[in-house]
């Protein structure tokens, strides 16, 4: 400890003294990066602002406005989108980047157990990153990544995309989940429950539950993200007290999964920062969620979208069943995310995407719950609120992700057609920017 203070003290000094290294001005001429479009959505206000330009210095946004005047020079490169739309890069609230799930292997279970002892945490660090990739190019340009990843591979992944190592989006990591023994693992014989530390860091106390959120704080953890409760192993409330109290005391956010009605209460009650899918939840315990403006983030799909995992091996009698019931649960979805709305209850955008869906990119299978949210009542306007402005403030990236305005990064999508009148829109993303830097360009320089 002696040897690192004294490194740190001479490392200090040579920055100090060193002439020129502070001082040094930023060169006149860097080049800057100007778009135009037809439109532009502002999120902020739900409005639409026609002939905008977007001036961007290195990874940020500069001034933004209608027909603004690009700067005169030769150092100013420009990209005329034409026709086209612009928004602000979508946030995912809730993904799963380090797990890529395969339905031949059956459910939740049976691929939690393969994916947990068969691949190493450096390996499903690069799964991450080609999903990652994948969402960044369908635009998804921040999210929070809500554990599964090992121990600690979402970290890894989230420092390789800040260094420039591989292309993915900004990510919120959480470290794993804290949960009660067991984590969301089934069945697992005695000596194979050590599979469970790789994913989850169970609690039994408030004293572990302090302990396990400062250890994902010192593990790198941005955000915390707690299983309230897997079948009847619940996460008390007191606990969750503790890991709020413990994760706002330095300023961070908790993201709770709670289904139904005693799960979701414990996480309103103990005053988490968002709910994750509560697919069933009371209306006392919405109004609370209005109240203290803890988001609701429903990881909801369209019923077309549940079918497709109906496998085809089935008989006709299994499979009609199976469709009846993934239509309930998706009809039940809509009823509650229009209660929650009613309520007062803000929504964020998370799809909770973990299995490969056919030949979908994760960036393709993830944008389908605009489709349930859409079902569900919510306006084009709502859920591109929902997937920007709102997911920016759960996360407490508002000053710098979710909307396209001076100071922000310079994350921005656009679109052929007008998201804000037809959202699917956001299924056909031809141009996509991270950080200043393009990520694909469908539409031509026009
Ligand atoms: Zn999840």
């Amino acid at each position: 400890m002696y040897a690192r203070r004294l490194k740190t003290a001479v490392v200090l000094f040579l920055l100090l003294s060193t002439p020129g290294i502070a001082q040094t001005p930023q060169p006149e001429s860097h080049p800057l990066v100007v778009i135009r479009a037809a439109k532009l959505l502002d999120v902020k206000n739900g409005k639409e602002v026609l002939n905008p330009v977007v001036i961007i210095d290195g990874a940020r946004i500069k001034e933004v406005g209608p027909g603004i005047p690009i700067p005169a020079g030769a150092q100013v490169q420009v990209i005329d989108l034409g026709k086209a739309t612009l928004m602000p890069g979508l946030v995912d609230a809730h993904t799963h980047l380090l797990q890529n799930y395969d339905f031949a292997y059956g459910g939740d279970d049976n691929n939690m157990v393969l994916t947990v002892a068969q691949m190493s945490p450096a390996e499903r660090a690069l799964l991450g990153a080609k999903m990652g990739r994948e969402d960044l190019e369908a635009g998804i340009t921040t999210v929070r990544d809500v554990g599964n990843s090992g121990i600690n591979g979402d970290v890894a992944l989230r420092d390789a995309i800040n260094k420039g190592w591989v292309s993915g989006p900004h990510i919120v990591a959480s470290t794993r989940a804290l949960s009660a023994p067991g984590g969301q693992f089934g069945n697992l014989q005695h000596d194979a429950q050590a599979l469970v530390e790789q994913e989850y860091v169970a609690i039994a106390t408030v004293d572990e539950a302090r302990r396990a959120v400062q250890q994902a704080f010192y593990d790198g953890a941005d955000c915390i993200k707690v299983i309230v409760n897997t079948g009847p192993r619940v996460v008390s409330l007191e606990e969750m007290k503790a890991i709020v109290e413990e994760a706002h005391r330095v300023h961070r956010k908790v993201a709770a999964h709670a289904i139904g009605d005693d799960a979701t209460r414990i996480a309103a009650e103990a005053g988490v920062d968002s709910i994750e899918h509560a697919y069933t939840v009371p209306d006392d315990v919405l109004q609370m969620m209005a109240a203290k403006k803890i988001f609701l983030v429903p990881t909801d799909y369209p019923a077309d979208f549940y079918m497709s995992f109906v496998s085809a091996t089935k008989t006709a009698d299994e499979r009609k069943q199976e469709e009846a019931m993934f239509s309930r649960f998706a009809q039940r979805n809509h009823d509650r995310l229009r209660r929650a709305i009613a309520a007062g209850v803000r929504i964020a955008a998370g799809s909770d995407q973990y299995y490969q869906v056919g030949k979908l990119t994760r960036g393709e299978s993830s944008k389908r719950t605009f489709q349930a949210y859409s079902e569900s009542g919510m306006t084009p306007w709502q859920i591109i609120q929902a997937a920007t402005v709102n997911g920016a403030e759960l996360l407490g990236w508002q000053d710098r992700v979710g909307s396209i305005e001076p100071g922000k990064f310079a994350d921005i999508l656009a679109t052929d057609g007008n998201p804000a009148e037809d959202v699917t829109e956001l299924q056909k993303v031809k141009f996509v920017m991270k950080s200043g830097e393009v990520v694909r360009n469908d539409l031509s320089s026009r």
